[in-house]
């Protein structure tokens, strides 16, 4: 969800004035939980998140691509470990923000990024921001695009929703980084 249709980075700068820089948190244990701690100060930090450039459209074109075919988007995060509210506010989010997804059926929250592989299955298209998720998912068999625009996951989606053989489309988004 964050980095594909939620601007977490965005976010988080706009509060603190900072990056969130993958390179400078990575590995560094108290750098990441000081980030942490100013995003747990912003209670409804993930409820509030704002959209991501050109991902309503992305919406729209999945919905109207997908409208009376076998395909099927879907929504998985990977809760954050940090923010016991995240998951909560995920689906708050989503339901507010794209409501023409069934909660029940096609959102899948996890609580770690690791978990998500476990849904790949040939054919079905995970679109994330996150390097390791797409190369953990198509290694368990499924399609992977991995998220650098709205307009370029269009452009992939467009190619691979021509393939008969897809029947499940997954947007999926990680908090957990
Ligand atoms: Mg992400």
């Amino acid at each position: 969800m964050d980095g594909v249709l939620a601007d977490f980075d965005g976010e988080f700068t706009r509060i603190t004035g900072r990056k969130w820089d993958h390179n400078e948190w990575s590995g560094l244990r108290s750098p990441k939980e000081e980030k942490w701690e100013i995003i747990s100060k912003h209670p409804y930090f993930f409820r509030d998140l704002p959209w991501m450039r050109g991902a309503r459209s992305m919406v729209h074109f999945v919905a109207k691509t997908t409208d009376h075919t076998s395909y099927v988007p879907g929504i998985m995060s990977a809760a954050s470990n940090h923010i016991k509210a995240s998951a909560d506010q995920k689906r708050i989010w989503l339901n507010r923000e794209v409501p023409i997804l069934d909660d029940s059926k096609h959102v899948h929250i996890v609580a770690h990024r690791e978990e998500k592989a476990a849904f790949a299955r040939p054919g079905v298209i995970l679109v994330d921001d996150h390097k390791l998720n797409i190369e953990d998912w198509i290694a368990a068999g499924g399609i992977g695009i991995l998220f650098e625009s709205a307009v370029q996951v269009i452009d992939e989606l467009q190619t691979h929703l021509n393939a008969p053989e897809q029947q499940y489309l997954t947007a999926r988004f990680e908090a957990a980084i």
